[in-house]
């Protein structure tokens, strides 16, 4: 199957796009991910991306569109894939189509996450990260043993820079103006399959499994 993943920083839909991928035996391809890589790498196409990712602002649709549509051909992905934050514009998902079409493939359905902007805020205002082990708690909904100390490796817990409560509202602004038109379009395509992302991340993939299991009677 060839799903796209949409969702509001905070809906959790890094996490599901792994359960989903392994579910269904696809890779979850990332366009976050694969910018991370390019900059962490230092290449020329890295810093162009890293000018955009500081300023919080998208990068240009032709650009992130040849990055993704790029991996989409790798061997892995020939049977199917799971996009996890791409496309975001309406922009992106016409040059998706274009590229996909030269293959003669379509997108099979469209699940987008859904969560009220004050669960949002909660959800990553209270996020802490342990740089040293990766662990992810939440001061409030799974608070460590000891206060800002991982329960892990005892590390000292961090807040991700864009998780204040400012930058949040920006990145909500932003899917706003940028990624709610997008869920109009697939809408309009037949292709939109909405998904309640409050609960656990048990509760969200079982309905996210339901609303694929409709998409392939
Ligand atoms: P993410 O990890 O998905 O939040 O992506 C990190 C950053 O990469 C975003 O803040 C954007 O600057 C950029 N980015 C990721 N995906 C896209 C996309 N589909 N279109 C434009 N910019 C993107």
């Amino acid at each position: 199957m060839r799903i796209v993943l949409i969702g509001p920083p905070g809906a959790g839909k890094g996490t599901q796009a792994r359960v989903l991928a392994g579910l269904l035996s696809v890779p979850a391809i990332s366009s976050g991910d694969l910018f991370r890589a390019e900059t962490s790498r230092g290449t020329a196409l890295g810093e162009l991306v890293q000018r955009h990712t500081d300023a919080g602002e998208l990068v240009p649709d032709e650009l992130t569109a040849a990055v993704v549509t790029g991996r989409l051909r790798e061997p892995d992905a020939a049977d199917g894939f799971l996009l996890d934050g791409f496309p975001r514009t309406v922009g992106q998902a016409e040059l998706l189509e274009e590229a996909l079409g030269k293959d003669g493939t379509v997108i099979d359905a469209v699940l987008a996450l859904g969560l009220p902007d004050e669960e949002i805020v909660q959800r990553l205002t209270g996020r802490r990260l342990c740089p040293a082990c990766g662990t992810t708690v939440h001061t409030v909904f799974s608070p460590p043993r000891v206060p800002d100390r991982c329960d892990g490796c005892v590390g000292p817990l961090v807040r991700r820079a864009d998780d204040t409560e400012e930058t949040v509202l920006r990145r909500l602004a932003l899917y706003a103006e940028q990624t709610v038109p997008l869920l109009r379009w697939y809408a309009a395509r037949d292709l939109l399959f909405p998904v309640d992302a409050a609960g656990t991340v048990r509760e969200v993939s079982d309905r996210m499994s339901s609303a694929l299991a409709a998409v392939a009677r």
